[in-house]
């Protein structure tokens, strides 16, 4: 454990590097005040938060962890995190080991049992989806066919029951489906297997208890989120990246959100010659607690890319794509010269980034800046252009934009948050569009820009398409039948469009 890390000793360098050092000027760079007004949602978010853990509005308040928490508690931490490390290596070598006496021998013994880490819990990164291109998942074999309701199929002397036993066999092999999603079935699923009710039983039981097992350990470290704002697995990435030089100091929270924190850090240096470390970074923790994901089911759900693989995914792996769609899409807009934070790094559910602001404060967000009637109508321009880039050259339609994620910084409007961030063919697509619209215009109207379109010829300006409704009920409604096209043509033909195009009344699609 001492060998594993060499910098663990007091002294200057560890104060300095060590993520919850004491920061060196304690300022937060945005009050409690600006995050529990900043949207309703959150506001409840925070209360919710607040009646079950007291503590959390303290940590939210505080930096990261002020001076006085270096404690035996998180010595305690510390230990749990570097035990953590010292498990896995125990477990490679054990698989090294395991691989040396096996050679190629045909019959094979196994140390499964001796492991440390919890095969439950462990979370390898060897099965990662690359999310970008789920539509045709090799690995998702057929499911094997079961007896239809009544019970039998076939006629006279060939009827077949449910109670036959290649039948019930094959139908318990299917049911191993209901099993938890980290429940490791193997490709069980996928193969003509028949399990006897007796074998099925016992791992259905096995299943449940394991279950009930991950269930406990999960509260623990929902707690822990909570308490600490962000758990022991994320706090070791936090550290390794302070520990590796790559971040010189993680200084203080900016902003909790119902679904990520997000912290300030000073830049370090970096591994490689050609990447620069931004000399301030932001980095933004998506909350591994899957609770506060589910409401984000309807841009995931309806997604033909993810069918039949949504509810299969490890909850973990979810949260991770989350922050992989925001790199993505954070890089598609760098490419196409939006105004946005540019990507450092992404490990798991961590994502660094360049930080908006400077000296630690956070550039304002737009609601929260009283810009001249001047500035106001350059902003206007300036979101008007980013968003047909967006459209246009990045593919891409923001799905949350407004006033609360466009930050105001050296004279410009900055995008940012774009995990939830769709492509314009999504089947909500253009409804998540039309919704953008409607709080740009909104909000450049009331802020007494006598250019701003509405938001019907905004939409219109965006999206190139003509839709010429003059009430909003009947625009809505053209915008549905458009997405309903889409949606059929990706039925018959297996494959979306690549934009949509429309001439005058009679909408066309170009491949
Ligand atoms: P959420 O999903 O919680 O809204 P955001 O990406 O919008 O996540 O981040 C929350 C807040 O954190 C933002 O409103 C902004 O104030 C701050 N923030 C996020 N990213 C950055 C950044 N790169 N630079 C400066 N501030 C940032
Ligand atoms: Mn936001």
């Amino acid at each position: 454990v001492a060998a594993a890390a060499p910098e663990a000793g007091p002294g200057p360098a560890w104060q300095s590097k060590c993520p919850w050092g004491a920061p060196n000027t304690t300022s937060i760079s945005c009050s409690l005040a600006d995050v529990m007004s900043e949207q309703l949602a959150k506001e409840l978010q925070l209360e919710e938060e607040n009646a079950a853990f007291p503590e959390v509005v303290a940590v939210a308040e505080g930096p990261f962890i002020t001076g006085e928490n270096i404690d035996t508690s998180s010595d305690l931490m510390l230990a749990q995190m570097l035990q953590m490390e010292f498990d896995r290596e125990y477990d490679a070598q054990l698989r090294r080991e395991e691989k040396k006496i096996n050679g190629d021998s045909k019959v094979s013994i196994s140390f499964e049992n001796y492991r440390k880490v919890h095969p439950y819990d462990s979370d390898s990164s060897e099965d990662e989806v690359d999310w970008q291109d789920t539509r045709h998942d090799p690995y998702r074999a057929d499911k094997p066919t079961t007896t239809p309701r009544r019970g039998f199929i076939g006629k006279g002397k060939d009827i077949t029951t449910k109670h036959d036993e290649v039948v019930c066999g094959r139908k318990n092999t299917a049911r191993m489906e209901n099993f938890a999603p980290e429940f490791q079935v193997g490709d069980g699923i996928g193969m003509d297997l028949k399990l006897s009710n007796q074998v099925f039983n016992a791992l259905k039981q096995h299943a449940y208890s394991e279950e009930r097992r991950s269930a406990r350990l999960h509260e623990k470290k929902e707690h822990s989120t909570a308490e600490k704002a962000v758990d022991p697995k994320t706090r070791l990435l936090l550290y390794k990246m302070v520990n590796s030089g790559m971040l010189e100091t993680i200084t203080g929270c900016i902003s909790t959100g119902k679904e990520s924190v997000v912290f300030h850090a000073y830049g370090g240096k970096s591994a490689t010659e050609d990447k620069v470390i931004p000399p301030e970074c932001a980095i933004k923790v998506f909350k591994t607690t899957l609770n506060e994901f589910k409401n984000r089911d309807k841009y995931i759900k309806d997604d033909y890319r993810f069918k039949d693989r949504f509810s299969k995914l490890n909850p973990r792996k979810i949260i991770r794509m989350w922050a992989e769609k925001e790199m993505h899409n954070l890089t598609r807009m760098q490419n196409a010269g939006i105004p946005c934070p540019q990507v450092v790094i992404l490990k798991k559910h961590v994502l660094v980034m360049s930080f908006i602001g400077k000296d630690q404060i956070p550039a304002p967000k737009l609601k929260d800046v009283t810009l001249s009637s001047e500035d106001m109508k350059k902003a206007y321009y300036q979101t008007l252009n980013m968003m047909q880039q967006l459209y246009k050259e990045c593919n891409l339609v923001h799905a949350d934009l407004s006033e609360y994620n466009m930050l105001w910084h050296d004279g410009k409007v900055w995008l940012i948050d774009v995990s939830q961030s769709v492509e314009p063919t999504h089947p909500h697509g253009l409804e998540f569009l039309f919704r953008d619209c409607r709080n740009v215009a909104q909000f450049f109207q009331k802020g007494g820009v006598a250019e701003a379109l509405n938001e019907r010829e905004l939409f219109n300006a965006v999206s190139g398409l003509n839709i010429t409704a003059d009430n909003e009920v009947d625009f809505q409604a053209e915008i549905e039948a458009l997405e309903k096209m889409n949606e059929d043509h990706v039925q018959n033909h297996g494959k979306k469009l690549a934009t949509f195009s429309s001439d005058g009344d009679t909408p066309i699609y170009d491949e």
